[in-house]
């Protein structure tokens, strides 16, 4: 049992609240992770405001990275003192899903115990089963992944928004070279899904936004053009840049459902559309069957990239350190966790690539380096 402070949800829509909460040790199968770095994901912002449900008081926060300092009974391959990035994607290894290759949609029933207990003595929910606005996580074994000497803020975004978009266009999409792309949306997780475009060889990777600025923006991540989804006509513009022909793959990576409304027309034939970004529950699109029909175009979704932690974190990390991907400049706002409701609105206006908050020798206020080293050894 160990006394951390943590970001605590009461009531959906409101601010977070910073409390004393308990963290019980791990138990069999689990680690004890001491966070020193989280991004602040679109996907907590949906839990927040409700716009997913699920019960309260909750501790939200996915995105995360620090230093193993507890192990449960029956752990393997994991070691005290390595640096590891903290995941949502909790993989029984045995299941169907799971023995596919497919640990995103692990369909194993067990349910997620609680790790936190609050000031009151009610267990917290574990948001996105992690619960990491926090300074300790206690999570599942299969939910962290080594990380080398990667420094924290980076390796933070490996955790969700780097392997969701960079394994939409590789795992999911197996974008092909020469195809042509379309990444709608121009911000954490489609900057990335340019970049997945881009290592796999794609002719034109066009980005639409709305802000011209996020285009500029995609340039420098491997955007060819770019086209203001403010155009009355966005399809004409896309025709224009693929020989008239559409795009083969057109991959959302944002949660607005006219977003979705707009991307079945760039398709060329036989293309397809991926849903990454993960609109509201409830929110709906309608499509014409006949032309899905008539083209051979087709919709699937993307969870978390489709990415298999152990096989694709490892050589994303190593295209970072060759300079072949981008991490440190995803980072646009560095916060403490008291700072975590002003993090949250940056993020909300839509300015931030990745706001992250940084838990040892943080400097407030939003940006500049915050002083932590690749190596810095962390006390027991
Ligand atoms: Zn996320
Ligand atoms: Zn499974």
């Amino acid at each position: 049992m160990t006394l951390i402070r943590a970001a605590v949800c009461h009531a959906f829509g409101e601010p977070l609240k910073i409390e004393e909460v308990t963290l019980r040790a791990p138990a069999a199968g689990e680690v004890e992770v001491t966070l020193e770095a989280v991004a602040i994901c679109h996907s907590d912002i949906s839990y927040i405001d409700g716009g997913w449900g699920g019960g309260l008081p909750a501790v939200y926060g996915h995105e995360a990275a620090g230093i193993v300092t507890g192990i449960g009974p029956g752990v393997t391959g994991l070691e005290a003192g390595a640096r590891v990035i903290v995941t949502l994607i909790r993989a029984c290894g045995t299941c169907v899903d799971c023995a596919s290759g497919a640990p995103v949609y692990c369909s194993s029933a067990a349910p997620v115990p609680p790790s936190l207990t609050g000031a009151d003595g009610r267990a917290l929910v574990k948001g996105l089963k992690c619960a990491a606005f926090a300074e300790k996580v206690v999570v599942d074994q299969s939910q962290v992944v080594d990380v080398g000497g990667l420094a924290p803020e980076a390796a933070c975004l490996l955790a969700c928004g780097v392997p969701t978009g960079v394994g939409a266009a590789v795992n999911t999409a197996g974008i092909r070279p020469g195809q042509n792309v379309v990444v709608i949306g121009a911000g954490g997780v489609g900057l990335n899904a340019i970049q997945g475009a881009r290592i796999a060889g794609a002719a034109r990777i066009i980005a639409m936004d709305l802000e011209p600025s996020k285009l500029e923006d995609a340039r420098t991540f491997g955007a060819t053009d770019g086209v203001l989804a403010s155009e009355p006509k966005p399809w004409k513009a896309i025709r224009a840049l693929t020989g008239g022909r559409g795009a083969d793959h057109v991959l959302v990576s944002v949660g607005a459902i006219p977003a979705y409304d707009v991307a079945m027309r760039l398709l060329a034939p036989k293309g397809t559309v991926y849903a990454v970004g993960m609109p509201h529950s409830g929110d709906t699109v309608s499509y014409e069957p006949v032309i899905i029909a008539a083209t051979g175009q087709g919709m699937r979704g993307s969870l978390m990239g489709e990415v298999v932690p152990k096989r694709d974190i490892p050589w994303i990390v190593e295209l970072y350190g060759q300079g072949r991907l981008k991490l440190d400049e995803l980072v646009t706002g560095r916060w403490t966790l008291d700072q975590i409701n002003e993090a949250i609105a940056d993020t909300r206006s839509g300015k931030a690539r990745r706001n992250v908050i940084v838990f040892r020798g943080a400097s407030p206020g939003g940006t500049g380096p915050a002083g932590l080293a690749a190596d810095q050894a962390l006390p027991g």
